[in-house]
């Protein structure tokens, strides 16, 4: 654990007692705080008093007495409205933090030469890949490497910093906006397109929390930045630390680009979760780039290949688990951050052609003959479910859940790949509203869907994809999209399918 210091005989309230809330409570203990715990849950409060802190009802406390709000990422900061905690701290002028904002300032109280190297990872999508990907490259070339924050272990759990270690933290919007001085020396936003507004008050809201990953770096530290859309784009080009650029654009620098173009077949190699991947980008999103990127330092990510300066420097065709062209990016986040980290180019290389992969993302978890199954749970909006859609030419796509606003009808250029759709829970009537013409067929439960889809690619013949990618949350069916994942395989495993390992 992290001991954060700075809260000496201080009261500091902290409302929400989730994970990260007993989390940042122990670590304030341990750093000298004497830490105020409040949910309005009555199982977050057992636990407080369970491991002896002090549970306090903040909306009947002393304000004037509190030294920082530490707020849970869950509450409200200002949309739709700030949560109650929040405006009894502003009315008592106290600072309202998280647990990210704790971890950089416990880390900042060290002497400089004693400070471990922080990798930032925000964005859209890709987050979780992207840091365990870094954590995996970072770790396989030597590195003394703590993952978590957003994904897995929440950052004041990690281990106490040492001098040569190097944290790799997942970030979220919300953590983002409960900061005012996190610095990460690589500060990662992966892509933006339109979620949680309702939490940011809108795009503006959620597109300035993203960039705050950027806001506390000085001259020394080093942005990547996903540069695909357009508010990457603007963030980039408002950045005056070192900026790279990460593109899926073969001439992202406004120059002639890649010795190579995009549809090239030489980038489009086999993988081991990818079946029959393809890549080449649909030509309607081909035309939603952006004509003129930003000019300067960059990597160009193909599928199957990372560029630098119109040069292959990564061959992903042999990787173990990085399909796709968005895989790519994630893969040039990671190569760039070891290189600025001062990892040797072949272990970069090494490491990303042995990471293993995530569960849920582009998971092969199964083969029956020839008809091989992706589990893309984790694929929760339109956007994520394009790219697992844009890696085959065709696919038995099972979707549907909680639709996101807009459904799928973004996704109209990629149904001609649909050999047939099976659609699940609540969005299915919309969903089957939206493909119309395009093969469908409203299923019961995923399990109903799952057998369906099987046995219509195998009665198709030759190499086919069961594809879960279902572009919706998982709540009306499964408690997250994790359960729907294992669900996916359990059903997959029942009909006799043979487990696929990623190497
Ligand atoms: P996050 O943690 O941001 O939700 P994940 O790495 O868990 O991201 O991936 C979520 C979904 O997004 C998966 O369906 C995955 O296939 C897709 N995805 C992964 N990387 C990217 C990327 N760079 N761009 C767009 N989508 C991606």
């Amino acid at each position: 654990m992290i001991s954060v210091p700075g809260f000496e005989g201080r009261r500091v309230a902290v409302f929400g007692l989730g994970r990260s809330g007993i989390t940042a409570a122990r670590a304030l203990q341990a750093g000298g705080a004497t830490p105020i715990l409040w949910d309005d849950g009555e199982a977050g409060r057992a636990q407080a008093i369970g491991e002896g802190f002090t549970v306090e009802d903040l909306a009947a406390a002393d304000w004037s007495d509190f030294a920082a709000l530490v707020l849970s990422p869950g509450a409200p900061l200002t949309h739709p409205r700030p949560h109650w905690t929040v405006d009894l701290a502003r009315a008592a002028g106290v600072p309202v933090l998280g647990d990210i904002e704790l971890f950089a300032r416990a880390l900042a109280a060290r002497p400089k030469d004693q400070r471990p190297r922080v990798v930032a990872i925000t964005g859209t999508n890709g987050k979780s890949t992207t840091t365990a990907l870094i954590g995996w490259v970072l770790k396989s070339a030597g590195l003394t490497v703590h993952v978590g924050g957003n994904i897995g272990v929440g950052v004041l759990a990690l281990p106490e910093p040492t001098p040569d270690a190097v944290y790799v933290i997942e970030v979220s919007s919300y953590q983002l906006d409960l900061t005012t001085t996190f610095a990460p020396d690589v500060a990662i936003l992966t892509n933006i397109s339109p979620d949680h507004l309702d939490r940011h008050g809108g795009m503006d809201g959620y597109v300035a929390a993203k960039a705050r990953i950027f806001a506390g770096q000085g001259a020394d530290g080093v942005a990547l930045v996903g540069v695909d859309d357009t508010w990457g784009q603007g963030i980039a080009s408002r950045l005056s630390q070192r900026v790279i650029a990460i593109s899926s654009n073969p001439s992202p620098l406004g120059g002639e680009g890649g010795s190579r173009s995009e549809t090239d077949e030489g980038f489009v190699g086999p993988s081991s979760a990818g079946g029959q991947p393809e890549d080449t980008a649909p030509s309607s999103e081909r035309l939603r780039r952006p004509p003129s990127p930003p000019r300067g330092e960059g990597y160009v990510a193909l599928p199957g290949a990372v560029l630098k300066d119109g040069q292959i420097i990564a061959d992903l065709t042999a990787a173990r688990s990085l399909p796709g062209r968005h895989n790519a990016q994630n893969a040039a986040f990671a190569y760039a951050t070891a290189r600025a980290l001062g990892v040797t180019h072949d272990a970069a290389v090494a490491g990303l052609l042995s990471f293993p992969g995530l569960a849920h993302r582009m998971e092969a978890v199964g083969r029956l003959g020839s008809v091989r199954f992706i589990n893309d749970s984790k694929a929760t909006n339109a956007d994520a479910a394009r790219q697992a859609l844009a890696s085959y030419r065709s696919v038995f796509w099972i979707a549907g859940g909680v639709p996101k606003a807009g459904g799928i009808a973004d996704l109209a250029d990629l149904f001609p790949r649909i050999a047939k759709a099976y659609l699940i829970g609540d969005a299915a009537p919309a969903f089957a509203a939206t493909l119309a013409d395009t093969p469908h067929v409203i299923a019961r439960t995923l399990d109903d869907a799952v057998a369906a889809a099987a046995a219509d690619a195998a009665f198709a013949g030759g190499d086919q994809i069961v594809l879960l990618s279902p572009a919706c949350a998982s709540f009306d069916q499964f408690k997250d999209f994790e359960a729907r994942g294992e669900a996916f395989r359990a059903a997959v495993l029942a009909l006799g399918a043979v487990p696929e390992t990623a190497s």
